[in-house]
């Protein structure tokens, strides 16, 4: 069984800058994934010693080095259904909770909404050595909020570059941005939400509004698509990840994050302590 992409998924995954044409990314594709669909859930488990290797550096690295560590951020967009948390679960899952910060981003709160846009989000972004996954983010400001009309169209146009420009401080901070588009179709949506209802253990996942927001797919696609060409910038591409098949879109994210990880080059922090003097200090005590 193999494990290795065909080629990188940073390039396979990566979306050009410009218009953006949804309909002509497949979403129930399968790029650079060699193996069979039962290889799958193997092949994502076999990066785990590898990630849990390269996260403990990171967290090391952030432990010793403060300011000047690196720090990732994952973000997660994506329908409804789409397996934002089953991404989180299989592929985030495979590193040390202890260096993961996940935040939900949902409806703003009041005390939220009398903030900008950026506000909330600023707060949560992933410290030293610290690995943050957004589950949504500030992209919702342009889509559900585009969507809904919850802001005059003048304020939400201005957000794209915001966004770019918010992004790219972070980058100057040293925080790679990994931003995953689970891309479903409408046909998969459908089928889960069915299954939500279905099976009375899914049926805390189920919101009656879901049904309504799938009534305003277009307008949802069409909001994608400018998110996604918009910002998708050379400082912080967007990756979009067909997800009608979990077990690709869970390999797909280990996968991503595994190669962004690689390319920190994480060397373990060196001793600030004269090791030989502590090993004698430690067997005399
Ligand atoms: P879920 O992820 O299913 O728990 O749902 C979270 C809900 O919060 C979704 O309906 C999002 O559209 C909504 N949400 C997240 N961010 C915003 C935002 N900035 N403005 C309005 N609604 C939001
Ligand atoms: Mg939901």
């Amino acid at each position: 069984m193999t494990t290795d992409p065909s080629s990188p998924l940073t390039e396979l995954l990566r979306l050009p800058a410009g218009p953006v044409n949804l309909t002509d990314l497949d979403p129930a594709g399968t790029p650079g994934f060699r193996g069979k669909k039962a290889d799958a859930p193997a092949a994502t488990e076999a990066l785990a010693p590898e990630l849990s290797d390269l996260q403990e550096r990171l967290y090391a690295v952030g432990r010793t080095t403060e300011d000047r560590a690196p720090k990732i951020l994952v973000v997660l967009q994506g329908m409804d259904t789409s397996g934002k948390g089953g991404a989180i679960r299989h592929a985030i899952g495979l590193v040390d909770p202890q260096g993961v910060r996940i935040k939900a981003f949902k409806a703003p709160t009041d005390e939220e909404l009398e903030h900008d846009f950026l506000w909330r989000i600023e707060r949560e972004v992933p410290g030293p050595g610290m690995i943050g996954i957004f589950d949504r983010s500030h992209y919702e400001d342009v889509l559900v909020v585009r969507v809904n009309g919850l802001v005059p169209e003048k304020v939400w146009q201005s957000r794209y570059d915001e966004i770019n420009a918010f992004e790219q401080r972070l980058v100057d901070d040293g925080t790679v941005i990994i931003k995953c588009f689970l891309h479903i179709s409408s046909a998969e949506q459908k089928e889960r939400l069915l299954a939500r209802l279905e099976d009375p253990s899914k049926h805390w996942k189920y919101n009656p509004g879901d049904v309504d927001v799938r009534g305003q797919w277009d307008d949802y696609q069409a909001a994608y698509a400018d998110a996604l060409g918009r910002c998708s910038t050379q400082h912080a591409p967007w990756y979009v990840i067909p997800s009608d098949r979990k077990w690709y879109r869970s390999w797909a994210v280990a996968q991503l994050l595994a190669e962004h990880l690689r390319t920190l080059d994480l060397e373990w922090p060196v001793a600030d302590f004269d090791v030989e003097v502590e090993k004698a200090r430690v067997a005399g005590s």
